[in-house]
């Protein structure tokens, strides 16, 4: 009310405050390309219409005077790469990254650069590993967790038949999340066992084409019961994370964490052949083991070979 106030003193013609043109304050829970589900904070819900492509995602705090959907400041963004190298902001405002496999092939160094690219976007990483009810998770349960322990929580589940799920919910609470994985590790099995009533709004949503070309996807916020908040898009299912640069994965790769205080002499240190790297230290005294050093070198190598790709165009331009 102060604001409006305010506002009538500058000449602004002041709101009606009997009609519906009042500023609110609110969260997008449902995004349907057109229109976004606003819950306000008064609890309350209402249905906003938008511009295609006008960037608002769920997660985002909005303010609505009138017709006006403004966009309030983000904590976090969290994006995503489509298949033709097309980047999306997927959600506004999360802060933890369930990483989800399952004793299934997983593609070289995706959990480490999916752990390297939620913590550059400043949220928490955690590896889910489902169907721990198959005999064959055993061994990925145990070669995992000797690997991130320390580094990032770690949760064996089954979707299928609920065990280890109570950890998780409770790890969730007063989190806002979302899920990524490959295709089968059985990120929809988890969010509907984690969130039971998830089936009835999904079968509400219409996923409606975008001039033939692009699919507008729909993503929602779903509450947990138990608490926290879990987001859901068709388009998410199988994204590839936006890349990430050789200084982030120098920063981030999971197991580096164990330097502690002990950084290395140079703040861009790449962990290689650097003098003062303490990197390299806790490799010669194993506590970082030879092979996790392996693969940051090739992840790195990896990244190192994108980037200066992306500058060779650059000049081309
Ligand atoms: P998504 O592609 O990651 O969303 O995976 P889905 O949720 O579609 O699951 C892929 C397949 O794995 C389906 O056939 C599920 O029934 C199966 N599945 C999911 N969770 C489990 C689990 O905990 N145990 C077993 N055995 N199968 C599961
Ligand atoms: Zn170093």
């Amino acid at each position: 009310m102060k604001k409006e106030r305010q506002k009538s003193r500058t000449g602004i013609k002041p709101p009606d405050p009997s009609s519906a043109t009042l500023a609110r304050e609110g969260m997008i829970i449902a995004h349907r390309g057109v229109a976004v589900d606003v819950v306000w904070d008064d609890g309350q819900r209402g249905v906003v219409r938008v511009k295609r492509r006008s960037g608002h995602v769920v997660g985002d705090r909005v303010k609505v005077a009138g017709e006006v959907l403004e966009q309030l400041p983000r904590q976090t963004e969290l994006r995503r790469r489509d298949a033709h190298g097309g980047i999306h902001l997927v959600g506004a405002n999360l802060d933890v990254l369930g990483v989800v496999v399952a004793p299934m092939p997983l593609p070289p160094g995706f959990i480490d650069r999916a752990i390297v690219s939620a913590r550059a976007a400043d949220l928490q990483p955690f590896i889910i590993i489902n169907k721990c009810d198959l005999a064959a998770s055993a061994e990925l349960v145990r070669s995992l967790s000797a690997t991130y322990t320390g580094a990032v929580p770690v949760f064996s589940v089954s979707a299928a038949t609920g065990s280890g799920l109570s950890p998780l919910r409770e790890f969730l609470k007063g989190h806002r999340g979302a899920f990524v994985g490959t295709t089968g590790v059985g990120k929809s099995s988890l969010l509907n066992a984690l969130c039971p009533e998830i089936d009835l709004k999904v079968g509400e949503i219409n996923v409606e084409k975008d001039r033939g070309r692009h699919t507008t996807t729909v993503s929602t916020l779903h509450s947990l019961s138990t608490g926290g908040e879990l987001i859901d898009t068709p388009g998410f299912q199988d994204f590839g994370l936006v890349d990430i640069s050789a200084q982030e994965l120098a920063v981030y790769f999971p197991g580096f964490e164990k330097t502690g205080e002990h950084s290395c002499r140079f703040r861009d240190c790449r962990h290689r052949t650097e003098p003062g790297c303490a990197v390299v230290g806790l490799v010669a005294k194993g506590e970082v083991q030879a092979e996790r050093y392996e693969t940051y070198l090739e992840i790195l190598n990896e990244v190192e070979a994108g980037e200066a790709e992306s500058r060779r165009r650059e000049w081309k331009k």
